[in-house]
């Protein structure tokens, strides 16, 4: 089984923090950017060799597409790819794309997930942001999208800045358990080099961000969902029962998936390739039937680092045959590391099973870094 992601570069404008790869200036070549998608696809038709379970639009900002866009992506990927078991079709989107009119086109073009970026429910926070939308268009989304026959929605929240208090914090818990969605991915706000962000950190026009601030408003979210019967199930995702996202999940796993667009990452099991960064460059050599992408083999101990990074983050965590499958060196660095953090708590063993404590998730990034190989003799 496998996954499809579509990478859809355009953005109306550009949130302060973000270091996607998007462009705000789309307009003269949208159209030829459609074409080259839908041509990268059957370009890559022999990329998956198992029928595809999900298909995720990302971006940038997938919801700037017209409902007939998404259409004809949907369409060439069905007409390309053994889709008979396509069951999961996710489009991020934006609250202040998503009118009437939008959702039930989205809907009729076969979106059945919407994950959608609201990130606070208070206009300051959005504004220091630069966020798209307001808090009016934050609240009324979901309800719309209901409306319209989409019922699995999930909605994203950040945390962790200047100016969101706990209490207000706390409030937009609140409001996103009220508004009855299946999933919340939750993320607290880090500075990226080269964002608008980290300039206005370092020219004073914005306070530093607050480590343990973080740190709490994390607690608060574990909290607040698990009391409201969401499942932790990675790091930054809850989910209601039977509502994990399908197809992030396969990623974590470490199955197979293909990405599609500019900046679009793939991995058939081996070597993983990522395409080039760059609209025009994109658009022109997908043009001459060339994909524009580089690659790298997955060595031992990189997909022993990489099974790590992004098991301990899940509630399937890591196991034991899967670590002695790695062979000898990887074993015996891990057992020999872990045990620090079976003794202070962190780590817990089950049934052949490790997985992180409500702690050690914390600081899941540096447990998983300090069981590393660094190279394989
Ligand atoms: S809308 Fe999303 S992708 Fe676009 S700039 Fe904002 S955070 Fe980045």
């Amino acid at each position: 089984m496998s996954g499809i992601y579509i990478h859809i570069p355009f953005c109306k404008q550009s949130c302060h923090y973000c270091d996607f790869h998007f462009s705000t200036t789309f307009k003269g070549y949208r159209d030829r950017m459609i074409a080259a998608l839908c041509r990268e696809i059957e370009l890559q038709k022999h990329f998956l060799n198992t029928p595809l379970e999900t298909l995720y639009f990302g971006g940038g900002t997938p919801s700037l597409l017209t409902a007939e866009e998404v259409k004809q992506i949907i369409k060439t990927v069905r007409n390309t790819f053994d889709a008979s078991a396509l069951k999961e079709i996710t489009l991020e989107a934006n609250p202040d794309d998503l009118s009437e009119t939008q959702l039930h086109g989205l809907y009729d073009a076969g979106i059945n997930r919407l994950s959608i970026g609201i990130q606070s429910f208070f206009d300051e926070d959005l504004q220091y942001m630069n966020r798209a939308h307001n808090s009016e268009q934050a609240l009324r989304c979901v309800a719309l999208a209901k409306q319209a026959g989409i019922e699995n929605i999930s909605i994203d929240l950040i945390y962790g800045f200047p100016g969101l208090t706990d209490d207000k914090w706390q409030r937009n818990l609140d409001a996103a358990i009220a508004m009855g969605v299946s999933h919340i991915s939750s993320y607290a706000m880090t500075v990226e080099t080269g964002t608008a962000l980290s300039q206005h950190i370092l020219k004073g026009k914005s306070p530093a961000l607050d480590d343990e601030q973080s740190i709490q408003h994390f607690k608060m979210l574990q909290g607040a969902l698990n009391a409201a019967g969401f499942m932790h199930y990675e790091i930054s995702n809850f989910a209601l029962p039977e509502k994990i996202s399908q197809h992030n999940s396969a990623y974590w796993k470490g199955k197979k998936y293909l990405g599609i667009g500019p900046s679009a990452h793939s991995f058939d099991g081996g070597k993983r390739y990522w395409n080039v960064s760059n609209n025009m460059r994109y658009i022109l050599e997908i043009e001459q039937n060339k994909v524009p992408a580089e690659s790298e083999e997955i060595t031992n101990g990189t997909a022993y680092n990489e099974y790590l990074l992004t098991g301990l983050r899940t509630i399937w965590g890591v196991e034991d045959t899967a670590i002695k499958a790695f062979g000898e060196q990887c074993a015996n660095t891990f057992y020999e590391e872990v045990q620090v953090y079976l003794k202070s708590g962190m780590v817990l063993y089950t049934d052949g099973k490790f997985t992180l404590s409500d702690d050690g998730k914390f600081i899941a990034d540096r447990i998983a870094s300090d069981l590393f190989v660094l190279s394989e003799k």
